[in-house]
């Protein structure tokens, strides 16, 4: 493309990479030339998920490099941490969820979403086979989408360690729609009490609440009951207020055991004092309409409480689309795909997970200590490797304080090095088995998938960069170099709100901090973690609207 001297011309480059050049000389000759894109076309990515990893990952992507499809059967984004707050009706379904779309608006609109579910995914032919979830759709509602890059952010579902009866007839809160039902059941539970022509216990029945698991979301959830009972329904269901009655079922010795014990305790006190019975120690073996069969694990008693309404809330388990991709990828005995400190998936190539359905395979830390490829590792290994799992898995420090942590190394050290001098490397397995068991490796939390997704698009946004400077920073641990630092998790703490205006928290810095105060603590960190000032908003109003009128006892 020549430019006559004294011509004037126009250059216009657009963001795609194209340019259109114009010139026209004092002779009067014009040229017009255009250039569709320079260089190779973009790389796809088909990021499946549109939960904290999914779109923590969109929010920052550089999309003008990347063609970028996203997959969810779920058009909207949910701040789940406010979901027990939804089953009583504290805060209204809508103001914690945003559109899809609108995070889409934000990145200029050049991301595409197909509400579709992922079925299959591909890793030889990288690609993935989706089904759309909209009914009467004319034709065939399947389509495929091929990548260059996948980020499986599927999150995870209930688990239920099939116990019988508990996928009938319990209550599950994992998403929006679960919240909604059980703000439905506790209604009706109040509505079938105060029927004509039952028995007292009939009606103490079907007043009896029980929440199985007495972690952060089964705890959260029976204080929010326990508010919504006493503050709003007692108001409205005055006949029954005396027969109600909340039961919190723990296979552990205490609720709360991923928290201090300080919290944990505090916590117990308080469920005391408001009348919440909390049985630990027991083991749900089955739930029928009626009743709920358990078994003490000390004893072995079998024992059966009847109630009104379940809710099942024990942790999670692995999805079928996640379970079905990691059998064709030779993981098929975890629950959780394994990846990489780079969050790629082991086992093939160009895909990444992240948040609740990923987790880092830590026996990658006991190899990497295993300088010498001898199999074994002496003491002073050993110990390295235990110092290294506390550096990068910083909630392991709240073990150590409980001496969880510590338990577990006297445990290692008696079975692989205590006579040994060395720890045998077959034995890595079962010490595997029991670090993870203590430290359960990342969390399942919001905050592991958030910072998961942020990481990743900052990779992806220097990649470019670093193929063009592959001597990068220097590969963590194991030598040799990679170009990107791996994945650290940074614990900024947790809380656990427990009713009547009152939290706990566990703040870094080994701080714990209990009461009102950490309760209005909690109200300015959630607010402020809202992902739109429209969702801020809302949820500020909501708690507002509950402080003048009280919660409604519609049920809708
Ligand atoms: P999710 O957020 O579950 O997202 C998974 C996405 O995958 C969804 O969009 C889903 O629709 C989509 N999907 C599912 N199947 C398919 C498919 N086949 N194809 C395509 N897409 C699919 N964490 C905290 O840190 N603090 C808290 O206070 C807290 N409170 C919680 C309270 C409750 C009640 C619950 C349930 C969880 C809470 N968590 C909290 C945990 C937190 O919500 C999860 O760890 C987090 O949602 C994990 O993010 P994710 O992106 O991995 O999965």
């Amino acid at each position: 493309f020549e430019i006559e001297e004294d011509a004037f011309y126009l250059l216009v480059f657009h963001s795609g990479g194209g340019l259109i050049a114009y010139a026209e000389s004092p002779a009067g000759n014009r040229m017009v030339y255009a250039q569709d894109r320079k260089g190779p076309p973009k790389k796809k990515i088909v990021v499946l998920g549109t939960g904290w990893a999914g779109t923590s990952f969109l929010k920052d992507l550089d999309i003008s490099t990347y063609d970028v499809q996203l997959v969810s059967p779920r058009n909207y984004f949910a701040f789940t941490p406010l979901l027990p707050s939804v089953t009583c009706g504290t805060v209204e379904a809508r103001s914690i969820v945003e559109p899809v779309r609108n995070i889409i608006k934000k990145r200029n609109g050049e991301i595409k979403f197909w509400e579709a579910e992922c079925l299959k995914i591909d890793p030889v032919q990288k690609k993935v086979f989706c089904r759309s979830n909209i009914e009467n759709l004319a034709g065939n509602n399947e389509f495929t989408l091929e990548y260059d890059f996948l980020v499986v952010a599927l999150g995870a579902r209930v688990n239920t360690f099939n116990t019988p009866g508990v996928l009938k007839h319990c209550h599950f809160l994992k998403e929006v729609e679960d919240a909604q039902r059980i703000r439905r059941a506790v209604i009706d539970c109040f509505e079938k009490a105060v029927l004509p022509g039952l028995t007292e216990e009939e009606r103490r029945m079907n007043l009896h609440f029980v929440i199985v698991g007495g972690g952060p979301t089964g705890v959260e959830f029976a204080a929010e009951l326990h508010d919504f009972v006493h503050e709003d329904i007692v108001k409205t269901y005055a006949s029954v207020k005396d027969l109600v009655r909340i039961t919190v079922i723990q296979s552990g010795d205490h609720i709360l055991n991923t928290f201090d014990e300080r919290i944990s305790s505090f916590a117990e006190r308080k469920f005391k004092r408001d009348g919440i019975e909390v049985i630990t120690g027991h083991r749900v073996m089955g739930v029928t309409d009626r009743m709920i069969n358990m078994k003490a694990k000390a004893t072995g008693v079998d024992t059966s409480i009847s109630h009104g309404m379940v809710v099942w809330s024990t942790g999670v388990g692995t999805r079928p689309v996640v379970r079905d991709f990691m059998e064709r990828i030779g993981q098929d005995d975890r629950r959780a795909l394994a990846t990489d400190e780079w969050l790629r998936v082991k086992g093939c190539d160009d895909v990444y997970a992240l948040g609740d359905c990923a987790t880092e395979d830590i026996a990658e830390i006991f190899k990497a200590a295993d300088k010498d490829h001898s199999g074994t590792l002496t003491i002073e290994e050993f110990h390295d490797v235990i110092d290294d799992i506390v550096i990068r898995y910083p909630q392991v420090e709240v073990y150590l304080k409980s001496k969880h942590l510590a338990h577990v190394t006297d445990l290692l050290k008696d079975k692989f090095v205590n006579n040994r001098e060395e720890v045998d490397i077959e034995g890595f397995k079962l010490a595997l088995s029991l670090v993870d068991k203590q430290t359960k490796s990342l969390p399942a939390t919001a905050q592991v998938a958030a910072q998961q997704g942020a990481y990743l698009s900052s990779c992806f946004n220097k990649r470019e960069e670093c193929l063009q400077n592959p001597e990068g920073p220097r590969k963590f641990r194991s030598g040799g170099r990679h170009e990107f630092l791996p994945f650290r998790y940074r614990h900024l703490g947790q809380f656990a709100p427990l009713g009547g205006e009152q939290a706990a928290a566990e703040l870094p810095g080994d701080w714990v901090s209990m009461g009102r105060s950490t309760q209005w603590l909690w109200y300015s960190i959630y607010a402020s973690k809202q992902v739109s000032w429209r969702t801020r908003f809302l949820v500020i109003g909501d708690w507002m609207r509950r402080y003048i009128f009280g919660r409604d006892s519609s049920g809708i």
